[in-house]
């Protein structure tokens, strides 16, 4: 039986600009971090003047992946805990570090493998007392060319998407794994994320051109009465980012799967167009990305999204844009339902 919460929870978001690459850059940035919550980006026009914009966090290159799990994402676990769903996701063009806010390297972690600890550890703590069981399964999947392809078996190549009677999205044949520990998760995650789809362009030597989403199902169960169940999920989301193809240098494949990268984000944009004017038709099926974030914008989950960010000047015009997505999508307020049996 389902149980709905009257509470209303905004999207939060946080940006993060990376450092520059090369020490040899000394341009002076096209972007700055003022302070916790607001950062100032030149004017693309004239280049001079700059726009404010304000967030939940503002990160820059001194900040540490600690700092932004503990932070913005951390919180979030407490929700999926106790039966509601939570969104994490990466946004912003190709080189600014979404996969280093996401997976991170070994010596230092992003966001999913600390979440992934935290999870099993907090479950493991639960389970201790006694009084619940906790069961934590994880399913990853990404979105190549308008294809869900499950990543935990690859000969799952075009998997459908559908939604239940109370309105979640689900994947039908999508692989699912039980994870006890962290090492098992990280075997499994390993092996699954060198089957994604990544290739060089002008832009980043191991660009991702699909969209991937982590997806970890926790499910627990009171060992006493009332023996309530409590079904809570996590989706970690690393999109790919939007590409200018006059940049890139793509052509053949490269610029067809950037044509659905950008189309894919395009979607993406309007959906949350539609979410802020109060549009009763908000067109969630026009690509698959938006179908399966459609629990995470204007649903029922808590979103939390990071907005990568890069200081160098060519990217000012990208740069732009992905802070005025990341200011409309601040105003999107979703309606939390605890799932509950
Ligand atoms: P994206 O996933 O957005 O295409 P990447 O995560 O691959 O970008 O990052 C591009 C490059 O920038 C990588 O070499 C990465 O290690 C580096 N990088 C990104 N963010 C940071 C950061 N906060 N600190 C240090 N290096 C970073």
């Amino acid at each position: 039986m389902d149980k709905p919460d009257s509470e209303r929870s905004k999207v939060k978001v946080a940006v993060r600009q990376r450092p520059f690459l090369h020490s040899s850059e000394r341009e002076e940035p096209c972007l700055r971090i003022l302070d916790k919550q607001s950062v100032s980006i030149m004017n693309y026009r004239d280049r001079r003047e700059s726009v404010v914009y304000s967030f939940d966090w503002c990160y820059g290159p001194d900040n540490s992946q600690q700092e932004l799990y503990e932070e913005a994402v951390k919180p979030e676990l407490s929700h999926v805990l106790r039966g509601q769903n939570a969104s994490v996701f990466a946004y912003g063009p190709t080189g600014t570090g979404k996969t280093y806010t996401m997976v991170g390297t070994s010596g230092n972690p992003g966001v999913i493998p600390r979440a992934v600890g935290d999870l099993l550890h907090a479950s493991q703590a639960t389970a201790q007392t006694k009084l619940w069981a906790v069961c934590i399964s994880i399913s990853y999947l990404e979105i190549y060319q308008e294809k869900v392809r499950d990543l935990l078996d690859t000969n799952k190549q075009d998997l459908p998407i559908r939604q239940d009677r109370n309105g979640a999205i689900l994947v039908p044949g999508l692989t699912e794994r039980v994870v006890d520990s962290y090492a098992q998760f990280e075997r499994i995650f390993m092996a699954a994320s060198r089957h994604r789809m990544t290739a060089s362009t002008q832009l980043n030597h191991t660009s991702s051109r699909s969209h991937s989403l982590l997806m970890l199902r926790v499910v627990k169960t009171e060992q006493v009465t009332p023996f309530r169940r409590f079904f809570g999920k996590l989706h970690l989301v690393d999109l790919a980012g939007s590409e200018d193809n006059r940049r890139t240098g793509n052509s053949g494949v490269r610029l067809k799967e950037s044509g659905s990268i950008n189309s894919s984000l395009f979607a993406l944009s309007k959906v949350v167009d539609a979410l802020n004017q109060g549009f009763t038709f908000v067109p969630y099926r026009e690509s698959k990305l938006t179908r399966l974030l459609q629990d995470s914008l204007g649903g029922s989950a808590h979103t939390v999204m990071v907005t990568n960010l890069a200081p160098e000047q060519h990217f000012l015009f990208d740069s732009t844009s992905a802070l005025n997505f990341a200011s409309k999508s601040k105003l999107v307020v979703n309606r939390p339902l605890t799932l509950q049996s």
